[in-house]
C-alpha cells in the first residue's frame, strides 16, 4: 500500500484536529520519524540543500578547535571534561576540531566526546566521519544525558533548526500564527486563538502595526538555559554559532530551502529544510537565567579573523597549485566576508564563571 506523503498526513491531521502552530509544523517537517527532513536527508553537502561553514572548509572546524584549546587552558586545564557538540550534521566540524586539538595531547586525554543528535541516520554518518579521529563519540539524545563534569560545548547551525512560534498583530492583539486548510484544501497561514505570552517581547515593539509578525523560540531558549545552569554548576564554556539577529525585532524569518533555493514554507514539508533566524538576545538571556555569563556576541567574520583565519589559509595554501590556493581564498571569503557568512552569522560564548578565552577576551 503506498503510504501518504507527509503533506497529506499534515492535511489529514489539521482536518481532524484543527490548525497547527508554526512550531508544531516545523517540528513535524524536521523530525517526523518516517519523513522528517533530518531523518531522511543529508542536506549539508554541495549536493544537498545548503552548505554549512564546516562543509565550506576544514579551516572553520580547526579554528573552533583552537578556541576550544584556549577555553580548556582558561578553565585551568581540567584533566577530565565533557566535549560536546549539538547537532553535528555530518561530523565534519568535530573531525576538524579534533585534528587541531590533537596538537595538545593533554586536551585529548582529558576529553570525553558527546554528540547530541536525534537522527539515527546522521549518527551513523558522524561515526564514520570520526573513524580516524583520536576520540570515539558517545551519542546522546538530550543535553541532560551528558555525564557530569566541566563542559566544552559547540553548536553550529543547531538552534536555527529548533521550532519557533510566530505571533501576528491583529485588531484583537497578538495572536499565534497557525497553519490551517483553505476552502480548496491547501495549507494556509492564519491567526489562531492563542495569545503572545506577556513579557515575551520588549515594550518598544509591543505597539507594532497590524499584520506585524514576531517570533519566540522557547525550544532554543530552554536548551540555552539548561546549558547555562550546567555551566554555572560544573564550569566550562559553550560556543553557539548561528545566523540570526542581536536584538529582538519584528519580522518573519521562517524560511524553507529546497535544492539550494528559497521555497514556499508550506510547499514541500519534509523535503525542504525549514529554519528560522536565531534571536541572540533571547538566547544569551536564557543562558544568563540559567546562571551563566554571556560574553558579547561577535560576528563570525571577526571571530574567524581574530582566531587566525588568514594565517591558517596561508599555511594551508603554501606550496599548493594555483587553483587550490584560489579555492582556499574563496572559502575565506565565504566564511568571513560580509557578503558571505561573515556578518549574518554570530558567535555567542557562554561561560560558567566569566572566564575569557581567545578570541573573546579582547571583545569582552
Ligand atoms: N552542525 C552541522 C549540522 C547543522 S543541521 C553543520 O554545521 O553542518 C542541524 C543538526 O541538528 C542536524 O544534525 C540535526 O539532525 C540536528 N538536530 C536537529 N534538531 C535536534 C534536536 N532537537 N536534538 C538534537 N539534534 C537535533
Amino acid at each position: 500500500m503506498p503510504s501518504l506523503s507527509l503533506k497529506d498526513r499534515i492535511k489529514a491531521r489539521i482536518a481532524a484536529d484543527g490548525p497547527l502552530s508554526v512550531a508544531r509544523y516545523m517540528s513535524i517537517c524536521l523530525a517526523d520519524p518516517e519523513a522528517g527532513y533530518y531523518m531522511t536527508r543529508e542536506p549539508f553537502g554541495t549536493g544537498g540543500d545548503f552548505v554549512t561553514a564546516p562543509e565550506v572548509s576544514q579551516m572553520f572546524g580547526e579554528l573552533i578547535g583552537a578556541s576550544c584549546l584556549s577555553a580548556h587552558e582558561a578553565m585551568g586545564a581540567p584533566d577530565r571534561f565533557q566535549l560536546v557538540e549539538l547537532g553535528p550534521g555530518r561530523g565534519t566540524l568535530m573531525a576538524d576540531l579534533l585534528r587541531m586539538a590533537a596538537l595538545r595531547p593533554s586536551f585529548i586525554e582529558a576529553a570525553c566526546l558527546n554528540l547530541v543528535e536525534t537522527s539515527p541516520r546522521l549518527r551513523k554518518i558522524q561515526e564514520e566521519t570520526l573513524a580516524g579521529s583520536p576520540l570515539r563519540p558517545e551519542f546522546r539524545t538530550r543535553v541532560a544525558d551528558i555525564p557530569d563534569g566541566p563542559l566544552i560545548l559547540v553548536a553550529n547551525e543547531f538552534f536555527d533548526a529548533l521550532p519557533i512560534h510566530q505571533f501576528v498583530k491583529t485588531a484583537d492583539g497578538w495572536r499565534e500564527r497557525e497553519i490551517g486548510l483553505s476552502a480548496d484544501g491547501d495549507l494556509i497561514f492564519g491567526a489562531g486563538a492563542a495569545r503572545l505570552p506577556e513579557d515575551a517581547i520588549p515594550a518598544r515593539i509591543a505597539g507594532s502595526a497590524e499584520g506585524t509578525i514576531v517570533e519566540t523560540q522557547p525550544a532554543a531558549n530552554a536548551i540555552a538555559e539548561e546549558i547555562g545552569a550546567r555551566l554555572a554548576a560544573q564550569g566550562g564554556v559553550a560556543l553557539f554559532i548561528d545566523y540570526g539577529y542581536l536584538k529582538t525585532a519584528p519580522g518573519d524569518t521562517l524560511q524553507a530551502l529546497y535544492r539550494h533555493r528559497f521555497d514556499d514554507v508550506l510547499a514541500h514539508p519534509g523535503d525542504a529544510d525549514l529554519t528560522a533566524h536565531v534571536n541572540f538576545e533571547a538566547l544569551a538571556a536564557a543562558a544568563v537565567r540559567g546562571g551563566a555569563k554571556a560574553l558579547p556576541p561577535m560576528a563570525q567574520g571577526d571571530f574567524l579573523l581574530r582566531t587566525g583565519l588568514l594565517e591558517r589559509a596561508g599555511a594551508l595554501g603554501a606550496g599548493k597549485a594555483p587553483e587550490d590556493q584560489e579555492a582556499i581564498r574563496d572559502a575565506v571569503e565565504r566564511l568571513a566576508a560580509p557578503a558571505g557568512m561573515g556578518e549574518l552569522f554570530k558567535v555567542l560564548a557562554v561561560t560558567g564563571t566569566g572566564i575569557s578565552f581567545l578570541p573573546f577576551d579582547s571583545a569582552a
